[in-house]
């Protein structure tokens, strides 16, 4: 089934967000309900960023899958495809009832998926017992089954600038968008300029409160400067951390699972 979800952006337009792709096999009341979830969008990648093969077409090299996106997310979403297919093809039973949650928001913040579990809430994910997602990486070679991650809040921090700044001297530092970063000496004083960064958030840490803390702050630092500019701040990405318990049936299933396939 394929879900369409729409944005609203600042200016009022609406723009429909990538579909979100949910299949369901098997639907026995006996057996658990898995949900897999995975997401098929990437972050951008360049050749310049250091790719040896072109970053949008898949390459193998011996034997092993190049291209941007390949491990994230695409190879998990297709091992759990796979595996349902392998039950069907040896027509075998499934031991549980699998869900597949495929979203292609996940690098911006999984922006209109929380309306979608709302929406789906009595349906789609009515019977979902367990959510189960592959989408983190190993740290070496060996085996690893994540239990936290840390949240993130990422800002855009909007100057606008008046005309008449021409006067006075201006700095330009990378990574700010509107500020000129190629080669060159460009001068040209550009409208508005947005600083992007984002804090990283450990358990304990609320994004609604850092949202406030680093906006007052900001505005606190900007009103000193007495600028004629106008400073606006947005949290655009506000994810919380999670740990998991180990313990958890989830875990367990994990860890025999790797310890069988990988030993
Ligand atoms: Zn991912």
């Amino acid at each position: 089934m394929l879900h369409v979800i729409k944005l609203w952006l600042e200016d009022g337009s609406v723009v429909p967000l990538p579909k979100v792709v949910t299949a369901a096999f098997g639907e026995d009341e006996n057996k658990h309900t898995v949900c897999v979830y995975g997401h098929v969008d990437v972050q951008p990648a360049r050749r310049e960023d250091g790719w040896a093969t072109d970053p949008y077409n898949l390459t193998e090299i011996n034997g092993n899958l190049y291209g941007r996106g390949a491990s994230d997310n695409k190879a998990p979403v297709l091992a759990w495809i796979h595996a349902v297919e392998a039950y069907k093809a040896l027509d075998m039973e499934l031991p549980v009832n699998v869900k597949f949650l495929i979203e292609g928001m996940e690098e911006t913040g999984s922006n209109g998926l929380d309306v979608l579990v709302e929406a789906q809430r009595d349906a789609f994910f009515s019977d979902v017992d367990y959510i189960v997602i592959s989408d983190c990486g190993w740290q070496s070679a060996r085996p690893a089954l994540t239990y936290g991650t840390r949240g993130n809040c990422y800002f855009y921090a909007q100057v606008d600038l008046l005309a008449h700044l021409w006067r006075f001297p201006t700095v330009s530092i990378h990574g700010i968008e509107g500020a000129f970063s190629g080669r060159g000496t460009k001068t040209v004083i550009p409208a508005k300029v947005t600083a992007k960064f984002s804090i990283r958030q450990v358990p304990n840490m609320e994004p609604a409160v850092v949202e406030k803390q680093v906006t007052d702050h900001l505005h606190a630092v900007f009103e000193q400067r007495k600028s004629p500019n106008k400073l606006k701040v947005k949290m655009i990405i506000g994810a919380k951390p999670w740990l998991a318990d180990t313990k958890h049936a989830l875990y367990e299933a994990g860890k025999t699972a790797v310890k069988r396939v990988l030993n």
